[in-house]
């Protein structure tokens, strides 16, 4: 029986053979969420997508202030967020300390660390968390819930969701009519090609042609 393993990217449960270490976070991911080094495009140096995405385009600042955006966000509907290492990963784009995987310290509420920072700034504390299965259940804080000390942010982030998406219109070509200025113009081309013709027998023979000059043009009134 072969030996199984989960990515830490997208949580499928795979055969090892299917799995690889990312050479850079060092931790297992399937091939699918897998790219060769970008610089060199070695086949034998693989990276999991958050580091690949690291490694294009480097990050500045804080990466966890995706979480506190999230977290904010998600104010707006409920006390309680439970959320999976991996989705976390998927939120701050990038992949969670191996000590978030080790240790139930990292996820203390302190604001001694930029991490805990990220969730108590929000409104947020941890309430559980469980290394296991690889989740942690955020519950907002009790003053959050009562005082108003982020009215301005939880407003802000309460009225995203009232907002419903509606989809831009359909861009639809209605086939408009020519403008009366146009078809007196193609009237007026049209009456000139028939004189031009009427009047070339006559330029035959003995006639002298007109001057450019003389000859006048059909216009149309309106311009
Ligand atoms: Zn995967
Ligand atoms: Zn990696």
């Amino acid at each position: 029986m072969p030996i199984k393993d989960e990515c830490k990217l997208c949580g499928r449960v795979l055969p090892v053979g299917y799995l690889r270490r990312c050479q850079r976070c060092g931790k297992t991911f399937c091939l699918d969420c897998m790219v060769p080094d970008v610089a060199t495009g070695d086949i034998r140096r693989l990276f999991c997508l958050n580091c690949a995405r690291k490694m294009v385009s480097p990050k500045t600042g804080n990466k966890y202030e995706a979480l506190t955006h999230y977290l904010r966000f998600r104010s707006a509907f409920t006390d309680t967020v439970r959320l999976s290492f991996a989705q976390i990963d998927g939120i701050i784009g990038d992949n969670l300390p191996l000590e978030a995987y080790r240790s139930t310290e990292w996820w203390k509420n302190t604001l001694a660390t930029a991490h805990a920072r990220a969730w108590l700034n929000a409104g947020w504390e941890t309430a559980e968390v469980n290394l296991k299965e690889a989740y942690v259940v955020f519950q907002k804080t009790k003053t959050q819930q009562v005082s108003g000390e982020h009215e301005k942010t939880r407003k802000k982030a309460s009225q995203q969701p009232t907002k419903p998406y509606t989809p831009p219109p359909a861009r639809i070509y209605a086939k408009r009519k020519p403008s009366k200025t146009k078809i007196a113009k193609l009237y007026a081309r049209l009456k000139n090609i028939e004189r031009a013709k009427a009047s070339q027998p006559k330029l035959r023979g003995t006639f002298k042609p007109k001057p450019a000059h003389e000859k006048r043009l059909f216009k149309p009134k309106s311009e």
